[in-house]
């Protein structure tokens, strides 16, 4: 898949669905510091995991080779795992969910 029609997939998914989250919250939260699973990351993780276009945006920031932030709940670590064949996007994507399936959200979204 090129780019191009990742982000055409992505943005007819966002118009389909409306507005995602991420556009409407502390844009920071999908920058947390490299390392740890910090209340920032879950936060975000649990947010994307909720998403009705995770997978668009995870394929999208696959395609696209970000480097950073969270995109679909994915790491970039994870992204390079899935780059280098360890692991497919779908099972990076349940594995990331189930990680954060009973954390709360402290904040109102
Ligand atoms: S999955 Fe992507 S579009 Fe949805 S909230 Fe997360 S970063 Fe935003």
């Amino acid at each position: 898949m090129k780019v191009e029609q990742a982000f055409t997939a992505l943005a007819d998914g966002i118009r389909k669905h409306g507005a995602p989250v991420c556009q409407e919250i502390d844009g920071e939260l999908w920058f947390p510091e490299a390392g740890g699973e910090s209340y920032e990351l879950r936060q975000a993780k649990k947010i994307c995991s909720e998403c009705p276009v995770q997978l668009l945006c995870a394929k999208y920031a696959l395609v696209a080779d970000e480097a950073y932030g969270i995109w679909g709940g994915l790491t970039p670590n994870q992204r390079d795992e899935i780059r280098k064949g360890k692991t497919s996007v779908e099972t990076a994507l349940a594995r990331s969910a189930d990680r954060v399936k009973n954390f709360r959200l402290k904040e109102k979204r």
